[in-house]
């Protein structure tokens, strides 16, 4: 039998956008197991817990999963991605690509990260254009004014975020 290719999605998921969730429906065509990396990243001042982040991803990808027929696997890191990578036995890691605004920094980092190790490959796919232009930063930016964050979030998202604002309101 074939080795089992696994692939790794790595994010902050602060919170998990419909964006988010098209990467890793496409991503989920392309290996047998997928290991959705759930940053700390205290540095940029989550909005929601890293427990809390872990288990939104879980809930929002558990039916996608069934549906695909690939193991999904939300695991919390605070490590360089690559040794993360290294850790799961990952083949490949999956990057989303917004426009131009991303291409700079992951082209960057990619270079970097093959230096580090040269045999995990990193595979970018675009969200559908509906998606493309929804980032966690603005759907929080968004909330905060009171606007309608409903087409960016799945509905149970839209609500923890709006509550989430308005307990910082208080
Ligand atoms: P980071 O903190 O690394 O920016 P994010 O959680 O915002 O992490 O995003 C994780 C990955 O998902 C990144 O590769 C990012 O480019 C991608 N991504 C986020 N939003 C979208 C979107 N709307 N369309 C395509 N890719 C996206």
């Amino acid at each position: 039998m074939a080795k089992q290719r696994i692939g790794i999605y790595p994010g902050t998921f602060d919170p998990i956008t419909n964006g988010h969730l098209d990467i890793i429906k496409r991503g989920l065509r392309l290996v047998d197991k997928l290991v959705i990396g759930v940053a700390t990243n205290p540095s940029k001042d989550p909005m929601f817990s890293l427990s809390e982040r872990v288990a939104v991803v879980e809930r929002e990808t558990h039916d996608m999963a069934k549906v695909a027929g690939v193991e999904i696997d939300v695991m919390p890191f605070d490590e360089l991605l690559m040794k993360f990578a290294e850790r799961v036995g990952a083949d490949i890691i999956i990057r989303g690509l917004r426009a131009v605004a991303d291409f700079e920094y992951e082209f960057q980092m990619t270079g970097m990260n093959y230096q580090i190790n040269p045999n995990i490959e990193t595979v970018f796919l675009m969200a559908d254009p509906r998606y493309q232009t929804i980032a966690s930063r603005l759907v929080k930016e968004v909330a905060r004014y009171d606007g309608n964050i409903e087409a960016f979030v799945p509905s149970m998202v839209a609500s923890e975020v709006v509550k989430r604002v308005n307990e910082s309101k208080v």
